[in-house]
């Protein structure tokens, strides 16, 4: 197998490190969520009018029209660049391939270049207090009236909806069905009367997600993505993207970076002979290692127009386990007595975060047992019970 670069492709590589090189600016130290925000808008705006964001986008909306390998030649570069990243992901990573995919170009037209450039950040109201990994089993009902649908329900764990402009929501539109039929999605304008957002404070401090009541929230006909009732297969298309088979070589040069720093700490600190670090620092390398390994497979499969499928779970489990192993083996590396153990220590709060999110590493396991490698399905709990 050649791995190596062709000259364009070497060429496309320089002219995003050329720019990136020229560009990338430190984010402010501040902790407060809002300025982290706002600068991230400016960050992000500036990346777009370079043409940077969403580079494979078809050109009408935008884009460059890259090739997934080109974007994996960017997301490297941007990660080894040490640039922040993007404060709209939502918008990026979900919405706008799920637009891209089933919306109308008339709803890609109109809402793609505001993702982009974060002029509209974007969330997601999937998860509701009785339906996260359960998805299909939530009840916020669309009911459809007069030139569009009425919301009323509950969301919670919604990120950065107190910043965002739009909200992908599923809810059940046809009464008297279960699971995951009769389900719609629509795209909520945030600031819509009858929504109130209120945010939840993580164990990091932080307050990025929030709990979303929906009391009468009217949605026109022209926000529904995707056929009414046939929300699930578009829900379907936004959480493959979400569990990271659309970012392959991004984490893994970030983590590349963080580890070789942890390797030369623990080098200085003469503590490489310690078997229980050295042990930990091996096994968030071998993870490295293999999702490197993995990415390359995802990437001929793309770059062979297939869609991200089933082993998007296998990049979500192995990047959590990977995230939470390196956490834990920075804390034992440097120590509480080093300047870096605040960082480290609220990476190693929020990395508790990342076998939850995007769907629970359990979940992960069960759907690559029974989709991946064929095993028998595990027993489902009776509708209701
Ligand atoms: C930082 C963060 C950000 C988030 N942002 C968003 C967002 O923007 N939008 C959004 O819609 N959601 C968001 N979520 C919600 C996330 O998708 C859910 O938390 C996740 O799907 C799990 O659902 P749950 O919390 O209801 O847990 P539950 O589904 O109640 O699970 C509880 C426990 O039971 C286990 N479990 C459940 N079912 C099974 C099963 N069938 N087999 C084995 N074990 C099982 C789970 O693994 C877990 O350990 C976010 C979550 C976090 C942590």
């Amino acid at each position: 197998m050649d791995l190596s670069l062709s000259e364009d492709e070497r060429r496309f590589a320089s002219e995003v490190r050329t720019w990136l090189e020229a560009n990338v600016q430190p984010p402010p130290d501040t902790e407060d969520l809002a300025e982290q925000v706002a600068w991230g808008r400016t960050w992000q705006r500036r990346l777009a009018e370079a043409g940077w964001v969403g580079i494979d986008w078809p050109v009408r909306y935008g884009g460059r029209g890259a090739s997934p390998l080109q974007v994996a030649i960017f997301n490297g570069e941007y990660a080894r660049s040490g640039a922040a990243q993007l404060v709209n992901r939502v918008g990026i990573n979900l919405a706008a391939p799920t637009l891209l995919a089933h919306g109308t170009p008339e709803q890609c037209t109109r809402w793609l270049p505001a993702i982009a450039s974060a002029q509209d950040i974007w969330c997601q109201l999937f998860s509701e207090p009785g339906a996260g990994s359960d998805l299909a089993g939530l009840r916020t009902r669309a009911e459809k009236v007069t030139d569009g649908w009425h919301l009323h329900g509950q969301k919670v764990w919604t990120s950065y909806a107190q910043f965002a402009r739009y909200g992908l929501c599923l809810a059940r539109s046809e009464a008297g069905t279960t699971g995951s039929q009769g389900l719609s999605l629509l795209v909520v304008p945030m600031d819509s009367p009858g929504i109130e957002i209120r945010p939840l404070v993580q164990i990091t401090g932080d307050a990025e997600f929030n709990e979303v009541f929906l009391d009468q929230v009217f949605v026109p006909d022209d926000h529904l993505v995707g056929a009414a009732g046939r929300g699930w297969a578009v829900a379907s298309t936004t959480l493959a993207h979400e569990r990271g088979t659309n970012f392959p070589f991004k984490e893994e040069v970030v983590h590349e970076g963080y580890l070789a720093r942890l390797f030369a700490e623990a080098a200085r600190r003469g503590a490489l002979d310690e078997p229980e670090l050295s042990d930990a620092l091996v096994d968030a390398y071998v993870s490295l290692v293999v999702l490197r390994t993995h990415n390359w497979r995802t990437l001929s499969n793309l770059a062979r127009g297939r869609e991200p499928g089933p082993e998007s779970s296998w990049v979500k489990l192995t990047w959590s386990d990977m995230t939470q192993h390196l956490s834990q083996a920075a804390l034992d590396v440097l120590g509480a007595d080093s300047p870096l153990w605040g960082r480290w220590s609220r990476q190693w709060l929020w990395s508790k975060s990342a076998s939850i999110a995007g769907g629970t590493s359990e979940v992960q396991r069960t759907i690559i047992g029974e989709r991946i490698l064929g095993l028998p399905r595990e027993p489902r709990p009776r509708a209701g019970a």
